[in-house]
């Protein structure tokens, strides 16, 4: 019997959902969640204003958002002081980093990242056929001048490179994301992924440069703004590439609770301020905790920590596991020379409390195990 064929691109490619959930978790063992400290989302939550903003815009759901988004667009681009037209935005950073890689890469394009970096860019890159080409990290650290080398190497078309990094937590100073910036080719797009930018110290970010024709800095309201579950995120770049997004976004796909959400986010300074320091503080705990247990923790500008289990990756997987029986969710770094790791997200006193007493005995039980 005759079937569609799919395109050569996406036969190739596995029918999985990368991401396990908490709830695919509890739906497979029937236990409850008590600690959802996995996904790096805010537990802290957002704005009260961004909440009630979803609730006075409730009733309009039945209505599309703008698909202009021009309100937030006008919001963002006043606050970094640049022009509307350099900001676009998207379902997420997972969303856009779908539309910048359908708009420079083709089946056989090269494209460079970190061996063990962010795995959405990789699933997206698969997605339309493009050829990765990793560099290893440097002592937990991506490697930008190695990136931009590679990137020079084999003519890659895209270099992508997170600043913050997801999954180790670690960061570069702002000169060096300049070096590398400036060690790239022009005509390679530069992904810099700064979802973690709001938790990162003062001089990690570079100045934003919007005269660059290939630079696309990502940020997002997932994280420090606590809107996850909203899917909000914005690009901010050169003119020819922001507007490029037009051609090829979903122009619907941000709902008018988002955009009000998102709005009321920005505009309560006091709330991400609350939230920084909040993050801070639980870091520090999410330190002090591994220490008392004979980890490592790796220092982090992000709001989670990665942990040094100090052995295998066998072994890091069975404390994951060991957690998750006891209804913690964390997630662990997947790839060879980070899966000695976890990967806890920060979050208030209850859930580094319930943490803290559940990782002795997992530690133990990883032990009997792996
Ligand atoms: C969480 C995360 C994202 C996803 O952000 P969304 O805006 O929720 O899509 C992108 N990049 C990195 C490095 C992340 O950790």
């Amino acid at each position: 019997m005759p079937v569609p064929p799919f395109t050569a691109v996406v036969d190739t490619l596995p029918e999985t959902v990368p991401f396990v959930g908490p709830e695919a978790i509890e739906r497979k063992t029937g236990i409850k969640t008590r600690a959802r400290i996995g996904a790096n989302e805010s537990v802290f939550g957002p704005s009260p204003k961004a909440l009630q903003a979803i609730r006075d815009n409730a009733d309009t759901v039945w209505s599309y958002g703008d698909p202009e988004n021009y309100e937030l667009q006008h919001a963002l681009a006043a606050k970094f002081g640049v022009s509307p037209e350099e900001i676009t935005i998207g379902e997420g950073i997972d969303g856009l980093m779908s539309w910048v890689v359908r708009l420079f890469i083709a089946p056989g394009d090269k494209v460079v990242m970190a061996a063990g970096g962010y795995p959405t860019f990789i699933y997206h890159v698969s997605g339309y056929g493009g050829e990765l080409h990793y560099v290893p990290y440097m002592r937990d650290h991506e490697d930008p001048i190695a990136l931009a080398s590679k990137a020079r190497e084999v003519g890659a078309k895209m270099v992508y490179l997170a600043n913050p990094d997801n999954p180790m937590g670690t960061w570069w100073p702002a000169e060096t994301i300049q070096a590398f910036i400036d060690a790239v080719p022009e005509d390679c797009v530069i992904v810099l992924d700064e979802a973690y930018g709001e938790c990162a110290p003062d001089g990690t970010m570079p100045a934003i440069d919007t005269s660059r024709a290939n630079v696309l800095r990502m940020r997002t309201f997932s994280k420090a703004y606590g809107l996850a579950g909203m899917r909000c995120g914005y690009a901010i770049g050169n003119a020819r590439l922001t507007r490029a997004f037009n051609r090829i976004r979903n122009h619907f796909g941000v709902t008018r609770l988002t955009q009000a959400a998102a709005l009321a986010a920005l505009q309560d300074e006091e709330h991400l301020n609350w939230a920084l320091a909040s993050i801070d503080a639980s870091r520090e705990r999410l330190y002090a905790i591994a220490k008392d247990n004979g980890l490592e923790p790796i220092p982090s500008a992000t709001n989670f920590v990665t942990i040094d289990c100090m052995r295998d990756g066998a072994f890091a997987k069975a404390v994951l596991d060991a957690l998750a029986e006891q209804g913690v969710f964390i997630r662990k770094p997947g790839s060879p020379g980070h899966d000695r790791c976890i990967r806890v997200s920060c979050g208030p006193e209850r859930e580094m409390d319930i943490f803290a007493q559940a990782l002795p005995l997992a530690l133990k039980q990883a032990q009997g195990v792996a």
